[in-house]
């Protein structure tokens, strides 16, 4: 898989994965399944259980993490990010990690980024251009 696929693989990943448990059956396997008081209501493929985000452990919605995860792509680093979006850089780090390990065809572990690495990243996916505005692409 190049750069550019990874790329485009893992900004869908972010867009389409739902990366919700069932609070009951603990299946990641739901889906959306409309609206409630203003939150995302999802159901689980599973045990057919409904709920909705706040039962989620996770902290931000599917557009903050494609917005994260699309600047990640395009060259910005993950401290980068955390100033422009507020998302702590850590997150940032486990969305990738979480995204490399549900795409079935992911380059090695090993290229994506540690945290010893932080400074070195402005260089990974680095093909694209580096944007240094706040998710201008
Ligand atoms: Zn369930």
């Amino acid at each position: 898989m190049s750069c550019t696929q990874w790329a485009e693989a893992i900004t869908f990943w972010a867009l389409h994965t739902v990366g919700m448990k069932c609070p009951r059956c603990e299946s990641s396997n739901c889906s959306k399944n409309g609206h409630k008081n203003g939150k995302q209501r999802y159901i689980c493929k599973q045990c057919r259980r409904q709920f909705v985000e706040s039962y989620s452990r996770r902290g931000y919605s599917e557009e903050v993490r494609h917005h994260c995860l699309k600047l990640y792509v395009n060259g910005m680093g993950f401290r980068a990010i955390e100033r422009c979006t507020g998302v702590n850089h850590n997150t940032v780090i486990n969305w990738v990690k979480q995204a490399g390990n549900s795409l079935p065809d992911a380059p090695p572990a090993e290229v994506i980024p540690e945290l010893a690495q932080l400074d070195e990243l402005q260089t990974f996916v680095g093909s694209k251009k580096t944007s240094d505005g706040c998710g201008q692409l």
